[in-house]
């Protein structure tokens, strides 16, 4: 009997920014396999069993979930925003790479998601406009020097930079490395937004400058956004201001 994988993006948050076919195959399921506060945000049903882990043992989950598939359930990988970023589609393809000649033989699907940066982005205007890149803060899975070098090529390169796990109580101080680093590399009024739990009841958007930014403001659920040297603010009567990368670079303001 033939099972299925999925790794399906949950999005931000919010279920209006799920999609249908993601939708689809959470009703398809019949195990749920994730971090638990994404599968805690999976309504339970008969016939689905749950299977919540902690963070940090996302290969033990991916071996896991393949194991599930190949006894024949219809398994969904769940990840919040898109499962591609920073997420769980790349933990289940290394242990499929690593492992028994079974698992490259399952229909495995991955199911896209708004990801942490789209979101934070429309809540702004148009910080992603104009070329970007994103970075993970974390040096859990890469050393910190090449995290640096990263951050130092996107400054070279002006780029706008998202950067995704930017502190967390593990790694309070990170953040504060990487900001003494941009303010070498890039002019103090460059726009820098903290964009926390967006769409979810506790949502925060700051919107502030490279020079007087609190690094501090980043925890687990913040995506920060620092922005290129094209990159400003539209002013607008009794509303906030609007975040704009031009597409065309040198353009006229
Ligand atoms: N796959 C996810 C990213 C996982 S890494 C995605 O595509 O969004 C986890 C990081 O994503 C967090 O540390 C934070 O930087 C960011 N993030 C996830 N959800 C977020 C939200 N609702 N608001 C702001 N940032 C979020």
């Amino acid at each position: 009997m033939s099972g299925k994988l999925y790794v399906i993006g949950l999005g931000p948050g919010p279920a209006c920014w799920l999609t249908p076919e993601a939708s689809a195959a959470l009703e398809e399921i019949t195990d749920l396999v994730g971090y638990f506060s994404y599968v805690d945000r999976i309504e339970p049903r008969p016939g689905l069993k749950i299977h919540g882990s902690d963070n940090r043992v996302e290969l033990d989950r991916s071996r896991a979930a393949l194991k599930l598939a190949c006894a024949g359930k219809i398994v969904g990988v769940v990840s919040g925003g898109d499962p591609g970023v920073f997420a769980m589609a790349a933990a289940v393809l290394e242990a499929v790479e690593n492992g028994p000649d079974e698992w490259r033989a399952l229909d495995i699907e991955i199911l896209p998601g708004v990801s942490a940066m789209q979101a934070a982005a429309a809540r702004l205007g148009a910080p992603l406009g104009g070329d970007f890149c994103a970075i993970s803060l974390s040096d859990n899975l890469k050393p910190w020097e090449l995290i640096e070098r990263r951050l130092k090529a996107a400054c070279d390169g002006d780029f706008v930079i998202a950067l995704y796990n930017p502190a967390s109580r593990a790694r309070p101080r990170q953040i504060f490395d990487a900001f003494a680093l941009l303010r070498r590399l890039r002019p103090e009024n460059t726009p820098v937004v903290f964009a926390r739990a967006v769409g979810r009841p506790d949502e925060r958007i700051t919107l502030t400058t490279l020079g007087e930014a609190d690094p501090g403001l980043a925890d687990m659920s913040t995506l920060v956004l620092i922005g290129a040297t094209a990159t400003h603010l539209i002013e607008r009567p009794n509303k906030s201001p609007l975040v704009l990368t031009p597409r065309s670079y040198g353009a006229e303001r």
